[in-house]
């Protein structure tokens, strides 16, 4: 297997592109400062550890103490900009909006307990929609780095409830923030997380194995 380097990931779309529900500052911030923070601890840290060069996925399975927190916060960063889009499309048809009606009763339903969730997140954390491994969806929160992947749960959604995700924009307001979040949701990607499996190539579909 090649070895892998770990990069600070483009952005997958401009600094600005989300305006005006996620802010340039914002972006700017949250991916420039933040995520490339995450990164650069995980370059730091995992020089010599028996982890290195293997995927960022796998580090995220296996890491633990600081390690993990800076590869499972690069791997959760990186899958937070890809479940947003500034070209939102509502998904009515895919598998995945299926198994959301007849899971959650109707998408309303789903949004409501996913925000509901993630309003109830206490300090830093992030908040999931997985698919169990009993193939059922799930929404859970995480408390700072968490990542699903730890307990063989698929990540297909991700809201940052981190307080630097919003609080240039909304302050203390994270409601505004989940409310403007929906606006943004990219349901072409999120539908292929759920998808059973990878058509292959695609690195967006790259990131997860489960
Ligand atoms: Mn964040």
């Amino acid at each position: 297997m090649t070895k892998v380097t770990y990069e600070l990931p483009e952005l997958p779309y401009t600094v600005d592109a989300l305006e005006p529900h996620i802010s340039r500052e914002t972006l700017g911030y949250h991916y420039g400062k933040h995520h490339r923070a995450y990164v650069e601890k995980l370059k730091s840290l995992i020089v010599g550890s028996r982890l290195d060069g293997l995927p960022l996925e796998q580090v995220v399975r296996k890491a633990s103490g600081a390690l993990y927190n800076a590869a499972a916060q690069s791997w959760n960063h990186e899958f937070y900009w890809r479940c947003m889009t500034p070209r939102f499309r509502a998904d009515a048809a895919s598998p995945l909006a299926m198994a959301i009606n007849q899971q959650f009763g109707s998408f309303a339903a789903f949004q409501a307990q996913f925000t509901q969730q993630a309003l109830n997140k206490f300090g830093s954390g992030w908040t999931w929609l997985v698919r169990t491994k009993e193939g059922l969806l799930a929404i859970q929160n995480t408390d700072d780095a968490g990542n699903p992947l730890r307990r063989g749960r698929k990540p297909l959604l991700v809201c940052d409830v981190w307080e630097h995700a919003y609080y240039i924009d909304y302050r203390n307001d994270r409601a505004k923030y989940l409310k403007a979040f929906w606006n943004v949701v990219n349901w072409e990607f999120v539908a292929s997380n759920y998808l059973p499996q990878w058509a292959g190539g695609d690195k967006t579909r790259e990131m997860i194995s489960v």
